[in-house]
């Protein structure tokens, strides 16, 4: 597939931060909060990025909507760069691209009703008025779920399931094409979660949205997504597709991810891999992979050369010397 077939494609993107310290705050580095990222998104499917906290995913799924300036890189939508673009173009461009944040006690504005809540992106965007707006905020309330009943309440009457249809309502409201989601079941019960992710699978095959699924969660990508991103301190460092990574996962911080879960997949066996630390911050001037503070099986040159992403096998994709040596199996 081309980056022009394709309906996202992400090309070697990356997110600088200054660091900055002492009395007057003057910048004494760069933290790569995404270090030179690229993905594709066929039209109709669903990527998943999973990664701890602090992995820069968000950074990520904020780049691609441009609600994060990138600081080098292509953003190509429908074949169109992002960051090519300004003003009305950007606008249009983005009316097709939305974002379902994780927390929706936070996301929603405590003094709009849901009807108001749901209009305000066709307002802003001219999009519906009158009686159309009025039918087209009962249909979309009505396609996660919710009834006319609920029209004119406030959030806190509803609960965080509840809340989170009302953000999805909102987000479907320009009729996008792409909708990143940001952890968008984590601040729910897990009885909640399930209904909401049958949602989104139901509003895919419906609507036939592509999906950038963002969590912390194996669990939950392998339910909902087609392939999937393993992200470690602002780098993809494996990338395969979901039922493939679960059979066969390589990179020691994927393998660690999957053996944290208590039963991954009786199947699928593969040799367990415990890591111990926390996730720590990339600065500019660190060599090799980012990955060998924490990994079991570190080598001399893991901390002198970062390895690339390469193919081990069919559309498997994998940042780690140890393939590149072909060393390891599972
Ligand atoms: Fe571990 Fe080396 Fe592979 Fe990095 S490149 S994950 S340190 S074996």
């Amino acid at each position: 597939m081309t980056d022009a077939e394709a309906l996202l494609a992400v090309r070697n993107v990356t997110k600088a931060f200054a660091i900055r310290g002492g009395l007057f705050k003057t910048r004494i580095g760069e933290m790569r909060a995404v270090d030179d990222v690229s993905l594709t998104i066929p039209a109709g499917t669903s990527y998943g990025l999973v990664g701890e906290s602090g992995s820069g995913k968000t950074t990520l799924g904020k780049v691609i909507l441009r609600l994060v300036e990138p600081t080098t890189g292509q953003i190509l939508f429908e074949g169109k760069d992002l960051c090519q673009l300004t003003g009305d173009e950007l606008q249009l461009q983005r009316a097709g691209m939305q974002m379902v944040f994780q927390n929706p006690y936070s996301s929603l504005d405590p003094r709009q009703s849901v009807k108001s809540t749901v209009a305000e992106p066709l307002v802003i965007f001219g999009r519906a008025r009158g009686k159309e707006l009025d039918d087209r905020v009962r249909s979309l309330i009505a396609t996660v779920g919710l009834r006319d009943e609920h029209l004119y309440r406030f959030p806190h009457e509803f609960s965080g399931g509840q809340r989170q249809r009302i953000g999805i309502a909102r987000a479907l409201a320009l009729e996008p094409k792409l909708l990143v989601l940001d952890e968008p079941t984590s601040a729910l019960d897990v009885s909640v979660q399930s209904q909401i992710l049958n949602l989104l699978l139901d509003l895919q095959q419906r609507l036939g949205l592509t999906y950038l699924f963002i969590s912390h969660d194996l669990a939950v990508i392998r339910y909902v997504c087609d392939r999937v991103g393993v992200m470690y301190l602002g780098r993809i460092v494996e990338e395969a597709a979901v039922e493939e990574l679960f059979a066969r996962p390589q990179h020691p911080y994927t393998r660690s991810l999957l053996s944290a879960i208590p039963e991954p997949d009786p199947d699928h066996r593969f040799q367990p891999v415990e890591v111990n630390g926390e996730i720590g911050r990339l600065a500019l001037d660190d060599r090799g992979c980012r990955f060998a503070p924490r990994c079991p099986f570190v080598m001399d040159r893991c901390r002198q050369i970062d390895p690339a992403l390469e193919a081990t096998g069919s559309a498997h994709l994998v940042a780690c010397h140890l393939y590149s040596d072909g060393a390891v199996s599972n």
